[in-house]
């Protein structure tokens, strides 16, 4: 395997500047979660542009083939949604685009999560491959993925037949920006990212005056004794050397001191690793509240199910050869070993589909300066506001570096 990228694939000063723009341009116009319609066209003829083969699969997502004859398929994924948060960075490129969330209600948005960069970073490593012709050859196929911040895009697109549209790549790749040196990427090996499950509760109780508490079913004190209870699975059912987070989100019950509610409403958010301690978490969640409410004399609860995140896992032995592969890139020093992250990611839905590998890696967002003062915002934050130079080139070189090391060299 070459140990050196072509010429033409890589970035230019001048094509280094248009990567700048274009991120800018991202940044500003960030969509919610499924709403993604302007992106989506953009990116659409963006890809159109460059001369790909363009589909548009599971609402709002796109997915853009670079064909160049026989050869490896190869796979690379980029997600393309913003977040409900006000944005704080005072950048001149900064957001003021407003969303609607699903009940109407008008929310700042902004790409919180830098799926902005990932767009960015994926649309100039297409155009560089699309402008290389002559020194690859294969497929290439790029999914702008909506949706990924409530787990939902990946699976729409699979849904929608994201595997007829487009041929089925023999590897997925996928990156994302993270706190961490810009200049540098950070690969785990394994399961690296965990699965995520999301409920909705309703306890029924019974409303009552608040000096008559011998009429009521009390659904605050109820559900107060879930929540209380649901955070021992952890420490109890759970066994030391495994990983598991039980967090109550939210709760909201009854609307005046002296009225005893009928009903109160939590949700709750599970990360696992192992599909075995996941099964004992769910169980033991299921297994909880129904006792409590049986406790309490109460009517069965309903449990509804809001977002599931599939386990990421990178196949070690492809880690390993891009871990290499990075190594020449950038030089041993700016390739970081990664650990577990409790965060989670649908991204390992897209190659689990048709059974083939992923590998998902972080290239950092910060400069020097701004690590060494602290803790630098992190994603999600309304201050999130990753370096352009060097964090784009790196994502591209990455990108870039990732996809030749498949692809077939003329
Ligand atoms: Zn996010
Ligand atoms: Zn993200």
């Amino acid at each position: 395997m070459p140990n050196t990228i072509p010429q033409a694939l890589k970035l230019t000063d001048e094509s280094t500047a248009e990567l700048f723009e274009t991120y800018k341009y991202l940044h500003a116009n960030p969509e919610l979660s499924m709403q993604e319609h302007q992106t989506a066209d953009y990116l659409a003829k963006r890809l159109n542009d460059l001369g790909l083969e363009v589909a548009r699969c599971g609402g709002t997502g796109v997915v853009g083939v670079l064909r160049n004859g026989a050869g490896p398929v190869v796979g690379m994924r980029a997600d393309t949604d913003g977040l409900p948060v006000l944005e704080d960075t005072g950048l001149d490129y900064a957001s003021s685009a407003v969303g609607n969330l699903d009940d109407g209600t008008e929310v700042p948005t902004m790409h919180a999560c830098g799926h902005d960069t990932h767009m960015a970073t994926t649309l100039k490593t297409a155009e560089l491959y699309a402008g290389a012709k002559d020194a690859w050859a294969g497929t290439l196929v790029f999914v702008l993925q909506p949706g990924e911040e409530i787990g939902a895009g990946a699976n729409a697109m699979v849904e929608d037949g994201l595997w007829d549209k487009a041929p089925k790549p023999e590897i997925m790749y996928g990156q994302h920006v993270m706190p961490g040196l810009a200049g540098t990427v950070t690969l785990m090996s394994g399961a690296a990212m965990s699965t995520a499950d999301s409920f909705r509760v309703t306890v029924y109780g019974k409303g009552s005056h608040g000096s008559m508490p011998e009429h009521s079913i009390d659904p605050i004190v109820l559900g107060a004794s879930m929540v209380m209870r649901l955070q021992t699975i952890v420490s109890r059912q759970v066994a030391p050397q495994s990983a598991a987070v039980v967090t109550i989100g939210s709760f909201h019950a009854g609307l005046k001191e002296n009225i005893i509610s009928d009903r109160a409403v939590f949700t709750l958010n599970v990360r696992t690793f192992e599909p075995e301690v996941r099964d004992v978490v769910l169980s033991s969640i299921r297994r909880i509240i129904s006792a409590e409410a049986q406790a309490s004399g109460a009517p069965e609860p309903l449990i509804e199910d809001l977002s599931h995140f599939p386990p990421l896992y990178n196949d070690p032995h492809e880690t390993a050869q891009l871990a290499e592969q990075f190594r020449l890139e950038f030089g041993n020093e700016q390739v970081l070993p990664g650990s577990q992250l409790m965060g989670s990611e649908d991204f390992g839905a897209l190659g689990a589909a048709i059974g083939v590998p992923s590998v998902y890696w972080f290239f950092g967002g910060n400069d020097a300066e701004t690590l060494q003062a602290g803790a630098p915002p992190a994603n999600h934050s309304p201050f999130f506001a990753p370096v352009m130079d060097p964090s784009l080139p790196t994502g591209v070189r990455a990108a870039v570096r990732a996809l030749y090391s498949k692809v077939g060299k003329k």
